[in-house]
């Protein structure tokens, strides 16, 4: 039988992604929705998750698709009523309250999935089986898009905990912590704010990796017409380019795979296994990185930002 799901926050990433996979997927049962202002034909609609919590014993899942800085709120309150919980990307706004999360998850024996669909991609897993027997010399991320257009009218990536920038910044550690055979550490940051924002708009990373390789980032919101979200490898034995965010991979210059997007049909996959077994999941790799980065870098003040 499929589990009972309801979905939390209907915006942008729930109507493109979220909604999709979860119909796709005959383990999961859309059941009911949470939205302030939205709803979903066909699907009961709650506008408070108390209402929701309340009227569905039924429903033994919530994934939350809302912006970070309410997450919590959400989360503890669905793994307090003993619901299994997905977050959105980045799991939080502070690294202390996936801790408290987690805690929780665990003493209501429940799951927990803190999901970085980047490495969902298709060709993160190729990536990986690739550089595992290899000694990493380069690893350069280069991710620069169009804000105005990747999040129009958005004003909670520019409040405190929505973290500029690193919202997609972040899928890029995401890929980076899950193919590296070991760990590297943020050592040196800068960071570009508007001067009308209080997240910023770029920033550039290096990270200390303790073999030594050249690990480096450089994040970008200002950016037009060519849309960049790469991944460049340099070893001792070949090349390799992780390009369109995961799904295109090339090797010493050699076109080996592009994929298709199918990172949310897995995050939903992976829920269910996660289900079923009563297991959590909840990396915070990508996030302490940004969370370093925030606490290192050096802040610089540029051009005021509007939409
Ligand atoms: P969004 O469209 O701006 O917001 C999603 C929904 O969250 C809104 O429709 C709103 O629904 C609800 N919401 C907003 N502020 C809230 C608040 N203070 N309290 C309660 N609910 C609130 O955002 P999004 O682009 O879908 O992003 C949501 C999450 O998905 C973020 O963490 C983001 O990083 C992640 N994500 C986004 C994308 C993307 O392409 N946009 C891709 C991957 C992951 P109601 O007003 O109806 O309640």
């Amino acid at each position: 039988m499929a589990e009972k799901l309801a979905l939390v926050g209907i915006g942008k990433i729930a109507r493109d992604q979220h909604i999709p996979a979860i119909s796709g997927n005959p383990d999961w049962s859309l059941e009911a929705t949470v939205s302030r202002h939205a709803s979903v034909d066909g699907i009961a609609a709650y506008q408070t998750l108390g209402s929701l919590l309340a009227e569905r014993p039924d429903i033994s899942t919530i994934s939350l698709a809302i912006p970070p800085q309410p997450r919590f709120d959400y989360a503890k309150a669905a793994l307090a009523a003993g619901k299994h919980v997905m977050l959105e990307k980045p799991p939080g706004q502070s690294l202390a309250e996936c801790f408290a999360l987690e805690t929780l998850a665990r003493n209501m024996g429940v799951s927990i999935f803190a999901t970085w669909h980047s490495r969902f991609a298709d060709c993160v897993p190729d990536l990986k089986s690739w550089l595992a027997p290899r000694d990493l010399k380069r690893l350069r991320i280069v991710w620069k898009e169009d804000v105005r257009h990747w999040h129009p009218g958005q004003e909670w990536i520019w409040e405190p905990g929505g973290m500029g920038v690193f919202d997609p910044g972040i899928n890029a550690l995401s890929i980076m912590t899950e193919i590296l055979p070991h760990g590297v550490h943020v050592s040196e940051a800068t960071l570009e704010y508007p001067e009308n924002r209080a997240t910023p708009i770029a920033a550039e990373l290096r990270f200390a990796d303790p073999t030594g390789a050249d690990v480096s980032a450089v994040f970008d919101w200002r950016q037009e017409g060519l849309q960049t979200w790469d991944i460049e490898i340099e070893t001792a034995d070949g090349n390799a380019r992780l390009s369109l965010g995961g799904e295109k991979l090339e090797i010493n210059g050699e076109l080996i795979k592009e994929g298709s997007n199918n990172e949310y049909p897995n995050l939903y996959a992976k829920m269910f296994d996660l289900v079923r077994n009563r297991d959590r999941d909840m990396d915070l790799s990508p996030f302490i990185h940004v969370c370093d980065a925030l606490s290192l870098g050096r802040r610089l003040i540029t051009a005021p930002f509007h939409y």
